[in-house]
């Protein structure tokens, strides 16, 4: 139900900005939804290409980037890995793992001072931060 009403506002987004509705742009964006992970484009063909054979990663990759543009996907790019696409609504922090490119979530509640803290230090309008923890996940630790 909640993932449902989540579709609806993103396809209110589309048709606010002209965008057309279809069939595979609502598919890629249930298909992040449901599986609340970031992505490559490559994935998403893998996952979706037996229901919409017509639809190739280039397809994907441009709305993937209409959806970029539109300010509620994020595009994710760490070293050599392929882009990693992250539907997001609400502030979070990426572990990346260095060994299979794997982004994990997470909140950090104490970071929220930093903004007021910097816009102290240096006069600045803060509008934004961004933190990235790099290192190796638990399932590449095992497999050492
Ligand atoms: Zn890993
Ligand atoms: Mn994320």
């Amino acid at each position: 139900m909640e993932n449902k009403k989540k579709i609806e506002e993103y396809i209110q987004i589309l048709r606010d900005n002209k965008i057309r509705v279809t069939d595979q742009r609502v598919a890629i964006l249930n298909y992040m939804i449901e599986k609340e992970s970031h992505p490559t484009a490559r994935e998403i063909y893998e996952a979706l290409k037996d229901d919409y054979p017509s639809m190739s990663v280039a397809t994907i990759y441009n709305n993937l980037e209409i959806f970029v543009a539109l300010g509620f996907v994020l595009d994710l790019h760490y070293g050599a890995e392929s882009a990693r696409f992250d539907l997001t609504d609400c502030m979070h922090y990426h572990a990346i793992c260095e060994k299979c490119g794997r982004i994990v979530d997470f909140n950090y509640p104490k970071l929220n001072q930093v903004e007021h803290d910097v816009a102290e230090l240096t006069g600045f309008e803060v509008r934004s931060h961004r933190l990235e923890i790099f290192g190796v996940c638990p399932a590449c630790q095992k497999n050492k």
